[in-house]
């Protein structure tokens, strides 16, 4: 039995110009025209909106993440009673979060040190020229699962003996960064 990998031929969904896409690639941009386009879960090539931060340096590749807002509802129970990590996943969460999720190719170490890092202090969001960036390997479909990673990394990383954590994630839709 031979088995078979389907590379389905790829062109700009605006001027049609075939696309050099890697089997692992979910999204692009058009070298001719500059449309972006990513690839859905059901195997559709659509439209994606591409920002690319200001902050970008010059002659190295951007990173792409998926950044998306997320309020996050949580019950915590730890050992102690309300105990003072408690209250401070309380103050964390009560306020919207910014989540970013590496789009590109990653461990599991880099996505929860870059996602910590940046869930508590947020890169500024200003969009700037195109750029070079690196492959996006990672699909939007990914983000929720690998927020709510994020969360139980960082409730379960507080100094104290959590015994059980329950939450509610509210997400936006998932928005396209280049970021330094
Ligand atoms: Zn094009």
């Amino acid at each position: 039995m031979s088995q078979s990998v389907t590379l389905f031929p790829l062109n700009c969904i605006r001027c049609a110009t075939p696309i050099p896409a890697e089997v692992n690639e979910v999204a692009w941009l058009c070298s001719i025209c500059g449309a972006s386009m990513a690839l859905t879960e059901a195997g559709e090539i659509v439209p994606c909106e591409f920002h690319f931060s200001t902050d970008l340096p010059a002659g190295k590749k951007g990173r792409p993440f998926w950044v998306a807002e997320g309020v996050v509802r949580l019950i915590r129970q730890s050992y102690n009673r309300i105990g003072k990590s408690d209250q401070e996943a309380i103050q964390f969460w009560s306020q919207p979060r910014r989540f970013f999720i590496p789009a590109y190719d990653c461990g599991l170490e880099e996505m929860l040190t870059i996602g910590t890092r940046w869930l508590t202090k947020p890169p500024p969001l200003f969009e700037g020229a195109k750029s070079d960036f690196l492959p996006i390997t990672q699909s939007a479909a990914d983000v929720r699962a690998f927020a709510e990673f994020l969360i139980i990394a960082i409730e379960a990383a507080r100094k104290d003996k959590v015994k059980e954590i329950q939450f509610e994630l509210e997400m936006g839709v998932p928005q396209l960064w280049i970021l330094p």
